[in-house]
Parts: C-alpha cells; structure tokens; sequence
C-alpha cells in the first residue's frame, strides 16, 4: 500500500490527526491534510502525471487514496480552461480564460470534492451519508452516493434549484426542505451525525472534499505549464475550492514543480445579496459575522456564515488578492455579456465574477497584459427557476416581416 498524506491538523489550532482512520470536523474547525512531499518528489514528476489518463486521479499522490482504494468516480474529467478573446477585447484585456466546470458529471465543480469524499468514507466503512446544502452539493453528494453505493440523505433550504432537488430524488437520497439557511440545516445535519445516523459531508466537515477540489489548482497549473496565471476569479459562498486551490498552488511551490515562484492574486467574489466575507474584509477581520438579510439567486453564495471562513480571508490576504461584492440585480445582465461575447452559459455565481471583472478591468486594477481566469463553477443551464423572458410573440398567421427586420444591425451575409 502507498499512500503520502501523513497526518491531518486542526486549521485552527495544528492538533494533530491520524490519516489512517475517518476523520470529521474537531473543535467545530476544520482540518487540513498534510503529506510528505519530499516522498512525492521521489516518486512522481510533472512528466510521469502527463503520461497518465485525463482525470482528476492522475493526481492521486497529492490526494488522501492510497493506491488500495478503488474511486467511486464518473471519470472527472479535466476541464476545458478556455479563451475568451471576444470578451477580453470587449474589457481591453489580452488574455481572459474560463476554466470551465460544468463539463464535470453533475454539470457541476462540487463532482470533484463529493468524488473523493464519498470514496473515503465509502472506504472507511460509511454506509450512509448526509449533507446540509444549497443545492449543487447535495445533487453531486446523491449522484455519486447512487454510483458507490452508499445512501444518502439530504437537507436543503426552501428555494434551492429544481435541477438539484431532480438530482437528489431520481438518484434515490431521502431529501427535505429546511425553513432556514444552510448553517441552519448544517446543525441539524450534525446532530444526526452526532447521533451515528449516518456520516456528515457537509462544507468543510469532513477533510476530504476539499482535498477532491485542490484538484481545480492541479489542473490549472498543469494546464498553464505549471506556470500560474496572474489573477483568479473564484464565486465564493463556503470558500472551499478557493481555500483548496491555494493549498494545492502551495503544495506545488513547494514541491518545486512550479516554474515561478510568483503566485496569482485571488479575487474572491459574493454577491451585495449576501456578503459577509466582503464586510469581514472591508473590516479587516478574519472571521464573519453572520449576514441576516440573504437574498440572492445564485444559489452556492446563500452562505450567511461559513465554517472556514478564516481559511478564505487569510488565502486571499496573503495572494495579495480581494474579496469583493458584485451587483445582485445585474446577474443576469453579465451572464449575457460573457454568453454574447463567447457562447459561455455561465452560473449565475460565476456571473458575480463578470461583474467584478468589469468593474476591476474599468479602473485599472488590473492591467491589460495579465493573465485572467475565472472559474464556471456550474452549468447555466442548471439554473432557470429565475429566468422569465418576456419574448415577442409572431402572428403565424399573418406575420409583418419588419417586426423581424428591424431587429437586426448587419446584414446576413459578408460582403
Ligand atoms: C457551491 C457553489 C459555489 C460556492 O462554492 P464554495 O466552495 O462553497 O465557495 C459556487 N458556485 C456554485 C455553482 C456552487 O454550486
């Protein structure tokens, strides 16, 4: 059996874990898992891993598996990291990506961290499985509950997206609606947890789904030549790919593979419907407060207190980066900008990072020759409970062709 990670440790405190057994939240803070890197070092190179299958495993050193664990895993492909140049033209910028994650099984990023973390606890003997969550969370954890096995059961709040509650209920978890938010349904979550009803997976409970998410770091790097873009923009609801790629940006400093040591400056961005990182921030404080008044339609962000909320803000703070709010009632307005410009249908918790993109090209914070990535951390698609165009309806039967003419600026056909 091989296996590096070699301890885990309170990220509040340093106490120390053992690796060898299921570990969950200690203290109500979560761990981080730590590995001997010298011995991946030894043992594998940026050259061996290019050899190896387009998955998120290829990366297992730098993962809790040993090699005698078998994956519960729909094959999580690499993600597309692709050009935006119509976009970057449009903000006078050279060089603007979107690392595309819905193209992950659940349509989703949360396939990478429930992936891993189904199939530690499935290894550790974890029959049952619960989550407290907004919705892309709980429809990955019951997809990949469906694909291991395992059963699932999931507490979400009212308004979570029918496309995840059609998740959870045709891959077979037992599912509820909360009269509350997310932290809410994560103390009951916990209790049952408490009472062995089955094993807790929610946000930053358990240590491994953040370690399934530092993969969206692995990637980026190996994607870019293990050379790091300039600037990352991250939709930040709990933080935990934020947190997760900032470990994964520094296992890779350290274990030499990185071409420069300069890392990339992180832009975490909320929505003004819900921004406690943001005012923790402004304040300079490394806790939130909990925000009372969420009311966004980007789902992921309903986060009114995340557990790791100090692992985000010290992240942030030391790439030298910002947390900052973008517009709730412009949402739908950037999703089309990037969707015009590139034919990208982003979710609206990607569209906050338009927004803030916009804004941070416009003033100069960001100059014209860095390189930008913003991640789509789910499909579009997934989210039409908000959208309600209001079309034109064509008389079929009688139909005036300047209604139609007049709504186009150029002709058909080049000249
Ligand atoms: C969960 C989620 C987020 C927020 O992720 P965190 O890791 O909790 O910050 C962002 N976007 C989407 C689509 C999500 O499902």
């Amino acid at each position: 059996m091989t296996r590096y990670i070699t301890h885990f440790e309170s990220a509040i405190d340093g106490t120390t874990y053992p690796a060898d057994q299921l570990q969950t939240w200690h203290a109500n803070r979560p761990l981080w898992s730590r590995y001997d890197l010298d011995r991946i070092r030894a043992a594998v190179t940026p050259e061996i891993i290019a050899s190896r299958r387009e998955n998120m495993w290829r990366y297992r050193e730098l993962l809790p598996v040993g090699d005698e664990v078998e994956p519960i895993s729909l094959d999580e492909q690499m993600t597309p990291t692709v050009a935006c140049p119509r976009l970057a033209q449009h903000l006078n910028l050279d060089h603007v990506y979107i690392k595309d994650e819905s193209r992950l099984a659940t349509c989703s990023f949360k396939a990478r961290g429930l992936s891993l973390a189904l199939t530690m606890a499935r290894h550790f003997g974890v029959r049952r499985v619960a989550m407290a969550s907004n919705g892309n969370a709980g429809g990955a954890m019951a997809i990949y509950a469906a694909r291991g096995g395992l059963d699932s059961f999931v507490l979400v709040p009212h308004n979570t997206p029918i496309t995840n509650i059609a998740e959870c209920l045709q891959c077979g978890a037992v599912i509820f609606y909360g009269n509350g938010f997310i932290d809410q349904c994560g103390r009951l979550v916990r209790q049952g947890h408490d009472r062995k009803l089955w094993f807790d997976i929610s946000t930053m409970k358990e240590p491994y789904r953040l370690e399934g998410k530092k993969t969206m770091g692995l990637e980026l790097a190996e994607q870019f030549g293990w050379d790091l873009p300039d600037v990352i923009f991250y939709p930040t609801g709990g933080g935990t790919a934020l947190i997760a790629m900032w470990k994964a940006f520094k296992e890779l400093r350290e274990l030499g593979w990185l071409k420069s040591s300069r890392m990339p400056r992180i832009i975490s961005v909320q929505s003004t419907g819900c921004p406690p990182l943001v005012q923790a921030y402004e304040k300079g404080e490394r806790f939130v407060t909990r925000y009372e008044n969420t009311d966004t339609i980007a789902s992921g962000l309903r986060v009114p207190q995340g557990i790791g909320d100090f692992m985000v803000l010290d992240a942030v703070r030391e790439s030298g980066g910002k947390v900052v709010a973008a517009e709730e009632s412009q949402l739908f307005a950037w999703q089309k900008l990037l969707a015009s410009h590139e034919g990208l249908l982003v979710c609206p918790e990607t569209a906050t990072c338009i927004g803030a993109l916009v804004e941070m090209a416009g003033c100069g914070e960001i100059k014209r020759s860095e390189k930008v990535v913003i991640f789509n951390t789910a499909a579009g698609q997934k989210y039409m409970d908000y959208f309600k165009p209001q079309l034109p309806e064509l008389d079929l039967n009688n139909f005036d062709w300047s209604r139609i003419e007049s709504q186009f600026t150029r002709p058909a056909y080049a000249e």
